[in-house]
């Protein structure tokens, strides 16, 4: 048999020892003590819980180092890791413990309250259990030095994780991924932060070698966490800085504080991060990456961060739960030259154009983005109708519209289902977004099809004003004269106090701003 990916991986991350994996507020957790309490926790799930090959363990907690323990103990065991999501409702967690069939859950004692009903044995990491249920240390008992992963015999192909995608579009669907699909996936951000430092004309090493400290600033319930940070860190050797909940003063300290090399999140973080009041007063000369994706990355952004902090090797990377993680990247040299691409695809990864009718379009058409590799998942858990529909003759739909260049850059230009059809004419919030976003009175902005009796769509923007830079629905009409195509201007602005509302993989919840300003 060949070695189970997940194994190797925990395994091996044994040899860095005494070095420090994890960072939590002033909690160090080095790779050993790590791998101890991980293969502790998989032998009493196999032992005490009757887990085995493919079956289900799920764990919902915030950021905390036990999430790392519980779903390597997860995987370790041979089980399929469930993440949920840390932000549901009661009823939505009901739902990810249904759907995926869990037999365990591992909790925070924030979680485990709503998940009591569900009547599926709790574990309970941080603070008190309610009744019925254990805390992690209590399963845990006594964690010795020579302890081994219990016996279980995997293949690459077999399934390690059920994610659940952000739920943008509709109810979240279960992305079942393989061992193979997260074995490939330090190598694929590995060669982007590789690539995105040379071509910054950085010493490469720093960005991907074991002295690389990251600081996490989305959830490890999404991909991007998990796998572009958690796993490629437990392989490199790194380590990793958690928080909480993103809050970007306290990443400026922890910044500071653990000489982080690497920030990786979402584009908002890094804006934010540039805008928050005592920014100059770090010192921030440890930071030499910024990596980013999982939403549209304003170019503007760029600019600001070549600005504020120049000679930082930025990236923004493209990917889906489906993709598991990073898939298409553009970084250093590249990402100046073409600020509006998410770049080129992981050295694993097919991708190609089509037509409606499936047809692969020349370069420069745009059509719906395909993507096929070992990254792409196994398929939809318990649905098989929507699998069909995604994942046809090897290819993956992403539901992105897309062009690609001559030269290979990948652009995304909108979300399928984003994309407003005003009289006929497509257009592109992605794109009008991207120009309300060079005014310097935005601050933030979300471009949305407004119902209309005659062209069937209009188009309208919620826009978050800049603190202290006034502007009317005019003025940004009169910017974007010229900017974009006549029909593309929206007619309709509304001007909004607090935040865009926004799910925790940093993508604005336009259901949510629809119903806001139409009620609708
Ligand atoms: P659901 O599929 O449940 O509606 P979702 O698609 O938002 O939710 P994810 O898998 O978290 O769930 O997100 C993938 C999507 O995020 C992509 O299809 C794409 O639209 C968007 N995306 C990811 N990275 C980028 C990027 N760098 N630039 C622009 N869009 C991105
Ligand atoms: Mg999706």
């Amino acid at each position: 048999h060949a070695p189970a990916h997940f194994r190797v991986l925990l395994e091996n991350s044994r040899w860095h020892g005494d070095k420090v994996f994890l960072v939590y507020e002033d909690e160090h957790i080095t790779f050993e003590d790590h791998y101890r309490r991980a293969a502790t926790l998989a032998t009493r799930l196999a032992d005490d819980y009757g887990v085995r090959k493919g079956d289900r363990v799920a764990v919902a907690m915030r950021n905390y180092p036990e999430w790392s323990i519980a779903f390597s103990a997860a995987l370790a065991a041979g089980a399929v890791a469930v993440p949920l999501n840390a932000w549901w409702t009661e009823p939505e967690l009901a739902y990810g413990v249904s759907d995926s069939g869990a037999k365990v859950i591992i909790a925070d004692d924030e979680r485990a309250p709503r998940l009591a009903g569900t009547g599926v044995p709790l574990i309970v990491a941080r603070g008190a259990a309610p009744e019925g249920a254990r805390t992690f240390d209590e399963v845990l008992g006594e964690v010795r030095a020579d302890v081994t992963l219990p016996e279980v015999e995997l293949s690459p192909d077999d399934p390690a994780t059920i994610f659940y995608t952000s739920g943008t579009t509709g109810r979240p669907k279960g992305a079942l991924g393989s061992h193979r699909n997260l074995g490939q996936s330090p190598m694929t951000v590995a060669y982007g932060l590789y690539r995105a430092s040379a071509l910054a004309g950085k010493d490469p090493g720093e960005a991907t070698a074991v002295r690389r400290v990251t600081l996490l600033t989305v959830p490890l319930f999404h991909v991007t966490g998990c796998f572009s940070a958690l796993t490629t860190t437990l392989f490199s050797g790194g380590g990793l800085v958690l928080m909480y909940k993103w809050d970007p003063g306290q990443a400026l300290k922890l910044i500071e504080r653990e000489k982080v090399s690497a920030m990786i999140g979402v584009p908002t973080n890094a804006w934010q991060l540039m805008s928050h009041p005592d920014f100059a007063k770090h010192d921030l000369s440890s930071l030499n990456t910024l990596g980013y994706g999982g939403a549209p990355a304003p170019p503007r952004l760029l600019e600001r961060i070549t600005e504020n902090l120049p000679a930082r090797a930025a990236s923004n990377g493209y990917g889906m739960t489906e993709t598991t993680a990073l898939a298409i990247g553009n970084g250093g040299a590249d990402y100046q030259a073409h600020p509006d691409s998410i770049g080129r695809p992981s050295p694993v990864v097919d991708v190609r154009v089509v037509d409606p009718m499936n047809n692969e379009l020349p370069p420069g058409e745009v059509g719906e983005l395909c993507v096929r590799g070992p990254n792409v998942i196994l398929g939809y858990w318990n649905k098989p109708e929507a699998t069909a529909e995604t994942f046809v003759g090897g290819w993956l739909h992403t539901g992105d519209l897309a062009k690609i260049d001559e030269d290979g850059f990948v652009y995304i230009v909108d979300r399928a289902k984003d994309m407003v059809i005003r009289g006929g004419e497509n257009v592109y919030c992605a794109e009008v977004e991207a120009a309300l976003f060079e005014h310097p009175a935005v601050d933030d902005v979300a471009v949305i099809g407004v119902p209309h009796d005659e062209l069937g769509e209009e188009v309208g923007a919620v826009i978050r004003l800049a603190a202290g830079v006034p502007a009317t629905g005019e003025e940004l009409r009169a910017f974007l004269d010229g900017r974009i195509a006549a029909f593309k201007v929206p007619r309709h602005f509304w001007f909004r106090e607090g935040e865009l509302p926004r799910n925790p993989g940093g993508k604005i919840l336009k259901t949510h701003l629809r119903r806001e300003v139409l009620g609708a």
